[in-house]
């Protein structure tokens, strides 16, 4: 077993301490070239009972059991791509179609399953990640599940994990097959510790495809025919980028150019040099494909033209120039292209990215949570008031303050003691009230997270509303704090909201006793401040008045008829 690198003996250790005590499905995070085979290795090791690694492609599991073999140990392969249907071996490599075929006696004895790639597991539906599992906890219900990927999320998901413990960090309140995240390594440590070759990433060099107007559907990659149509629209683009690519390219050693479809990769392949130039698409039988590639590490080939299907487990550590020519939906797809060209290699010290999409995806800083909420916004730290989380959220920042957050829940972690179990933080900045018991819900929430009741939803208040003869529903176009005078001449705080036309619709509110602040504090400032966390200490209307600016305007105010008045009953903030 040849010595761990000091990050993969923390990995194994974090892996370690949480089956200890927990059999909740765990997730550790290696980028691409981290050694996640040395990892596994030494976990199958130290495992009591048997361990079955599984993957979703032979060439994936066939890799993992090289490299396992490397380490001079003996392991089983089980996968009918490789025409191999080793049972009983202490250790075993699966591919996941192959062994949720399998046998009811093939499951005997496991007591730990490493799922490579995980971020394929599913949790909707019956897929065959899950149905392995089911089989596997039948035969023992503690078995521990592990999860490792360079990439934990997935388009139209997010987040595979709901917890990471070492930044105790909640990252979904949402169900997920893997629980906590229990070790992460990120690129840039990887790079920095001088196990990966520094990308150098060249935005649009000199011209490039716009994909701008290619259609986002939600949790879906792009649709071929869109990417074809979009692609022949600017089919004049393409000798220039390849012209580019190989201007680039005269000091280079490896080229690996990744194209959009079957078609436009051929084209690309036309304007390169020939002789040492090659294309491998899904059409290129397994023999013509294996010379390819062989061709390709031994550098008679400098150009590989792909699509899509030289994404996992290809490894050609010398390839040193990566060209994206196709749209890249995921942030997950562009950090996989781009790992091809970030193995170490004698001579070889960065590796050019020319991306020609113009998409501009961050491969160190990816966005994964919610879509920006507004035009303006920007990333911005909020501590939390309970916990003193540092919580990431979108805000606005008005000459150099942060004056206002979309963050809703804190995603702090607590954990008890140094290993204790952990429980999320849990406050809200943000929060719609159960009716009912008055709990805090998620302002999208349908129902009471603690009643059940239904919660009616802003557009539905509004729509019901508008319904009604005797309510008023206003576009509110701008909102004014004044001092007023009831008519027995006590002050009082006049909020007036006004629509585009001028007409207005009036609230007061009087700030004399405790109970008047605290009714002032919970149906005004509770939803009016911008940043909700920071309640400020009201005691006259003047008060009131000076926090105009730290206040939002709502989008919509409803208003009910009493007697000769117009009473505002609801608010809608956007
Ligand atoms: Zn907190
Ligand atoms: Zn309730």
């Amino acid at each position: 077993m040849p010595n761990l690198r000091p990050y993969q003996q923390e990995a194994v250790d974090a892996v370690l301490r949480h089956f200890r005590r927990s059999i909740e499905p765990a997730v550790v995070v290696l980028p691409t070239g981290a050694g996640k085979s040395l990892v596994i290795a030494e976990l199958a090791r130290l495992a009591k009972g048997r361990v079955l690694v599984l993957a979703h492609v032979k060439e994936l599991v066939e890799q993992n059991h090289a490299k396992y073999a490397l380490a001079d140990m003996h392991a089983g392969i089980y996968s009918a791509g490789l025409e191999r249907k080793d049972r009983g071996a202490k250790v075993v490599f699966g591919s996941v179609q192959s062994v949720a075929r399998a046998d009811a006696a093939f499951f005997d004895g496991f007591s730990l399953v490493v799922i490579d790639e995980c971020h394929r597991v599913s949790t909707d539906g019956e897929t065959q990640y899950l149905s392995v599992v089911a089989r596997l906890r039948e035969q023992n219900p503690s078995i521990r599940i592990l999860g490792l990927t360079a990439t934990p999320y997935r388009l139209g998901l997010g987040w595979i994990y709901r917890r990471h413990l070492p930044r105790r960090l909640v990252r979904t309140d949402e169900e997920r097959f893997f629980g906590p995240c229990v070790y992460e390594l990120s690129l840039q440590s990887l790079i920095r510790q001088g196990f990966l070759t520094p990308p150098v990433l060249i935005d649009a060099p000199v011209v490039s495809y716009d994909f701008s107007r290619l259609e986002r559907r939600h949790g879906a990659p792009f649709a071929l025919a869109d990417v074809e149509r979009s692609l022949s629209d600017q089919s004049r683009v393409t000798p220039g980028i390849v012209a580019n690519i190989v201007s680039i390219a005269q000091e280079r050693q490896g080229v690996m150019i990744f194209a959009a479809s079957v078609r436009h990769a051929r084209e690309v392949l036309t304007h390169l040099p020939p002789g040492t130039s090659a294309l491998v698409t899904g059409e290129t039988g397994a023999d013509e494909r294996d010379e390819v590639v062989r061709r390709f590490k031994a550098r008679e080939l400098k150009y590989l033209v792909n699509v899509s299907v030289l994404t996992t487990g290809f490894d050609a550590p010398h390839v040193d120039l990566i060209a994206l020519l196709r749209p890249t939906e995921s942030v997950s797809l562009f950090q996989q292209i781009v790992g091809r060209g970030l193995r170490l290699s004698p001579g070889k010290t960065d590796c050019l990215v020319l991306d020609y999409t113009g998409q501009g995806h961050d491969l160190f800083r990816p966005e994964i949570d919610e879509d920006k909420p507004a035009d303006g916004a920007v990333p911005v730290v909020v501590a939390c008031p309970d916990c003193g989380h540092e919580n990431d959220f979108w805000g606005v920042v008005e000459f150099g303050e942060l004056v206002e957050h979309f963050g809703r829940r804190c995603r702090g972690l607590l954990v008890d003691g140094s290993e204790g179990p952990s429980r999320p933080c849990g406050f809200r900045f943000r929060f719609k009230l159960c009716g009912a018991c008055g709990a805090e819900n998620d302002t999208s929430a349908r129902s009471c997270e603690r009643c059940r009741a239904a919660l009616v939803d802003d557009d539905r208040t509004l729509r019901d509303a508008m319904a009604l003869k005797d309510a008023h529903v206003m576009r509110v176009d701008s909102m004014a704090l004044v001092e007023s005078l009831d008519r027995k001449g006590n002050p009082r705080l006049e909020v007036r909201y006004f629509d585009a036309d001028g007409q207005a619709l009036k609230e007061w509110f009087f700030l004399r006793s405790t109970s008047d602040r605290l009714a002032f504090r919970h149906s005004f400032l509770r939803l009016h401040l911008r940043r909700p966390e920071r309640v400020p200490e009201v005691s006259t209307p003047a008060d009131a008045v000076a926090l105009q600016p730290r206040l939002r305007t709502p989008a919509f105010v409803v208003a009910r008829k009493r007697e000769r008045f117009w009473q505002v009953r609801e608010k809608v903030f956007r």
